[in-house]
């Protein structure tokens, strides 16, 4: 074993991001990804830079909505029925979380990951890529009908008691601003610090050209297990070879509990699968993403084309994906753009790591030495992966991480 090893699973966002601040922090870093980066949720998701969304998923008042969206083919959220029973405690936990006590304390550690989230991009890439990939300078929430949804006006005065500024915007503001727009009544909000990226995988395999300028080494198989060493250290067995490492972070997003179960570390981490339908060559050029609250789908400007992307299927990471549910995001966009064409979508399903509170654990894991987790960043591992990835270097450097990490331990469950 090369002195000072680490061994990061998983090579997403958030294993990426990681790798490059280990090799900063000093660590010989080698990262296992059986798939080309990203092939996980990273892949294809909305792409926005949530720095200024302090929201949790699950809100007071949710649990009265759900009846009515699982009974809604069309709408965000679905439970595949043989998967019930089985995220039946994920759940409950979700719906606890959506308690108001909850709720502030979740949004002050959600604003504490993300808020600095450009600021560590424009750390981790040159003036010149970040220019490239990136879009600072605004998101825009919206809704049908001229009143914002009890949850918005929550998230606005959150929003405003964390010191985050956003503007109303009227019909007429969203008519001026996205031409083509549906002339219905509508209405939504301006989110000047948050953004997107052009394109999330572009922006992932930039970063895996970074980590591999600064001395990374990515290795193409897939964990099957980790076995702690007698005297310390792990063995990290694959499809093909053992590596030893003196710590291993775990960063595998949806898949990190396969790992994990079998050595006593149980985390309640399930996935919240979305979905995408990609549009080549769209008839309609965004300024900004758009999130449609309503409908729980939100549209991006991207390299690739327009991508409708969103929704909730919770069914595990086998199931196979429901391609209509990616087939009604693009019909979606057409009810928000009733002259959009283009190309025949490409469709595509994702595995979001999730927690019922929304927040990943950040932590060493319990019971173990020298190992490290880095999961569950839910809906919003472009934004809080990066900042994740320089705390945990911190964490695992032996220094204090520069925020308060308790609501991310492991142990909070
Ligand atoms: C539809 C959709 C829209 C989204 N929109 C946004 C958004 O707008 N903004 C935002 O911030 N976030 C968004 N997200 C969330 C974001 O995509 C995820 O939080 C993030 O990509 C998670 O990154 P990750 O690195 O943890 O996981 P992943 O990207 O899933 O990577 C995990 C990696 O682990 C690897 N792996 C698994 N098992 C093993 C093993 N045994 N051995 C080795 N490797 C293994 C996988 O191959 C994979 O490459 C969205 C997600 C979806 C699905």
């Amino acid at each position: 074993m090369t002195a000072n090893q680490v061994v990061v699973v998983g090579a997403g966002i958030v294993g990426v991001s990681s790798a490059i601040y280990l090799r900063r922090a000093g660590f010989n870093v080698t990262v296992i990804d059986p798939l080309p980066s990203p092939g996980g949720a990273s892949f294809g998701n909305a792409g926005i830079i949530s720095a200024d969304t302090t929201l949790p998923i699950a809100l007071p008042g949710m649990l009265w909505k759900v009846p009515g969206w699982l009974a809604d083919p069309m709408g965000p959220l679905t439970v595949r029925k043989r998967y019930l029973l089985k995220a039946m405690p994920w759940l409950m936990r979700w719906v606890r979380a959506g308690f108001m006590d909850r709720v502030i304390p979740i949004s002050e550690a959600i604003r504490s990951l993300h808020k600095d989230a450009w600021d560590v991009y424009r750390d981790l890439l040159t003036p010149d890529a970040f220019s490239d990939l990136l879009r600072p300078g605004g998101h825009v929430q919206m809704w049908n009908g001229d009143e914002v949804s009890k949850t918005g006006k929550l998230e606005h005065e959150i929003r405003t008691r964390l010191g985050v500024e956003s503007q109303r915007l009227s019909r007429s503001d969203l008519r001026n601003m996205f031409p083509g727009i549906a002339d219905k009544p509508m209405t939504g909000y301006m989110i000047r610090g948050n953004g997107h990226t052009v394109s999330p995988r572009r922006l992932v395999r930039h970063l895996c050209d970074v980590a591999r300028a600064e001395g990374a080494v990515f290795v193409p198989e897939r964990v099957m297990k980790l076995i702690p060493g007698e005297a310390g250290g792990w063995t990290i067995m694959t499809n093909a070879a053992n590596h030893l490492a003196e710590k291993v972070l775990v960063a595998a997003g949806a898949w990190s509990s396969s790992l994990l179960d079998p050595i006593g570390v149980k985390l309640p981490l399930d996935t919240e699968r979305g979905y995408h339908a990609m549009i080549a060559d769209p008839s309609i050029a965004l300024p900004y993403t758009i999130l449609h609250k309503d409908w729980g789908m939100s549209l991006s400007p991207m390299d690739e084309g327009l991508c409708a992307s969103g929704t909730v299927e919770i069914a595990g990471v086998a199931a196979a994906p429901d391609e209509n549910r990616a087939r009604i995001l693009a019909q979606k966009a057409r009810y928000v753009f009733p002259d959009l064409k283009g190309r025949d979508p490409i469709l595509w399903m994702g595995c979001r790591p999730s927690f019922p509170d929304t927040l990943p654990v950040i932590d060493a894991a319990p019971g173990h030495r020298d190992l490290y987790l880095f999961f569950g960043h839910g809906h919003y591992g472009m934004t809080g992966g990066p900042t994740g990835a320089r705390l945990i270097a911190q964490m695992m450097r032996g220094s204090a991480p520069s925020i308060d990490m308790r609501p991310y331990s492991a142990t909070r469950f």
